[in-house]
């Protein structure tokens, strides 16, 4: 049996959650109340299913057409530990990771020495797609993101830099 995630729910095959076609886990409870935020039932830590990652990813290997997996929210970082188990084992399966989350990257930098799990998931994901959601900064025409404020960062480089590179999506 593996860890355990509490999930809002999931989408097999997705196309608007990053590039390709992509598995989506909705992770359950988030505190950042963005006004306008689409998904309120998500941000209760009680509400959800729990889930083993070894059962999601008996789902994404059954999909061979899968170019990645998204984690979306609610907030994937309050989870950080396991989603990151969840990536490693997907990106053994050559599978690219995304991470969205209401943490801005300045924040989860400031919490790597402290909140558990948050460098593990840092390090497994590829495009982090940061800040909350701002319904004044909203636009249709950003690709996989819902306001302007957030930006598609490249972890790799960003780390490696020590300065916030933009990913091309
Ligand atoms: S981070 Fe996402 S789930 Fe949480 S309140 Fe903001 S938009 Fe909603």
């Amino acid at each position: 049996m593996g860890s355990m995630l509490r999930i809002a729910g999931i989408e097999r095959e997705s196309i608007v959650d990053g590039p390709g076609i992509r598995f989506v886990v909705f992770a359950q409870g988030c505190k950042h109340r963005c006004r306008g935020c689409h998904n309120p039932q998500t941000h209760s830590f009680d509400g959800g299913t729990l889930v083993d990652i070894d059962e999601i990813m008996s789902m994404i290997c059954k999909n061979p057409l899968l170019d990645g997996l998204t984690f979306s929210g609610g907030e994937p970082f309050e989870q950080a530990k396991t989603f990151a188990e969840l990536a490693k084992m997907a990106k053994s399966n050559n599978l690219n990771i995304i991470t969205y989350t209401g943490y801005r990257y300045e924040e989860i930098m400031e919490g790597l020495p402290s909140k558990i799990g948050w460098e593990d998931l840092l390090r497994q994901t590829d495009i982090l797609i940061d800040g909350k959601f701002d319904i004044k900064q909203k636009s249709m025409l950003l690709k996989f993101r819902g306001s302007k404020n957030q930006r598609a960062i490249d972890v790799e480089q960003s780390l490696k830099q020590e300065k916030i590179v933009l990913a091309e999506l």
